[in-house]
C-alpha cells in the first residue's frame, strides 16, 4: 500500500494506491481541483486515476470539492451515517464560496458497516467507522498494518479528561490497533500509550 499526501491549502489529502485502484481520502476546499492535480504529479497519477472518495465529515475543507472530483470521473463513496450532514453543510457555504452542489443521484451509496468488504474490492486491507468527537458524522479510515486517517479528530496527545465522546473514540481505535496517525491538518505521529486489555 502506498501513502501520498496530495494535500493543498492547508488541508491534508491522502491517496491510498493498492497497486490495482487509488483511493482519496477528503475532496479539499471548493475550486482548488488545479492544486490537487499540481500534487497528484508527485504520485504519477493523475486526478482522472483516482477511482473512489470517501470524506471524513461534511465540512468544507474536507467535502467541499465533491461534485468537481465527480465531474472530473472520480466516483464518490456516500456513507449512509454521512448523508443527514451534507445539506447543513451546503446552507454555510451559500453564496460565500464558488461551490457546486452535490448531486445525489449518482453515488455510491453505502453501510457503513460494509466498508470492510468495499475496501477489500480495491485491493485494500482495513475498514472505515464513526470516529465522533469533532462532528457527528466523522469517520475514519483504519488500515489492518495500523494507519488510520482520522479527519479532524483531536490529537490523540491533546486529548485532556477522561468523558468525552472523543476519548470514547480514541480508545476504541487503539483498541482496533491505530498506531500511526494521518490527521487532516499538522503532522502524522505515532500513538505512544498502545492499549492493553488490562486498562
Ligand atoms: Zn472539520
Amino acid at each position: 500500500m502506498r501513502i501520498f499526501n496530495v494535500g493543498n491549502n492547508g488541508v491534508n489529502l491522502f491517496l491510498l494506491d493498492s497497486g490495482s485502484h487509488r483511493l482519496l481520502i477528503d475532496s479539499g476546499f471548493p475550486d482548488k481541483l488545479h492544486d490537487l492535480g499540481r500534487r497528484m504529479r508527485e504520485t504519477g497519477f493523475k486526478v482522472q486515476n483516482i477511482d473512489y472518495l470517501v470524506v471524513t465529515h461534511f465540512h468544507i475543507d474536507h467535502a467541499g470539492a465533491i461534485q468537481e472530483l465527480k465531474d472530473s470521473g472520480v466516483k464518490f463513496v456516500l456513507f449512509d451515517m454521512q448523508m443527514n450532514y451534507i445539506s447543513g453543510m451546503e446552507k454555510m457555504m451559500e453564496g460565500k464560496w464558488p461551490y457546486k452542489k452535490l448531486l445525489m443521484n449518482d453515488n455510491v451509496v453505502l453501510n457503513i458497516d460494509k466498508s470492510r468488504y468495499f475496501l477489500s474490492t480495491l485491493g485494500i486491507k482495513g475498514q472505515i467507522f464513526p470516529t465522533p468527537g469533532h462532528s457527528d458524522d466523522s469517520v475514519s479510515l483504519l488500515l489492518d498494518t495500523g494507519e488510520a486517517f482520522t479527519g479532524d479528530l483531536t490529537a490523540d496527545y491533546l486529548m485532556m479528561g477522561k468523558n468525552s465522546v472523543e476519548n470514547q473514540t480514541w480508545t476504541n481505535l487503539k483498541k482496533q490497533n491505530a498506531r500511526i496517525i494521518y490527521p487532516s491538518h499538522g503532522k502524522m505521529y505515532e500513538i505512544k500509550d498502545a492499549y492493553t486489555s488490562s486498562e
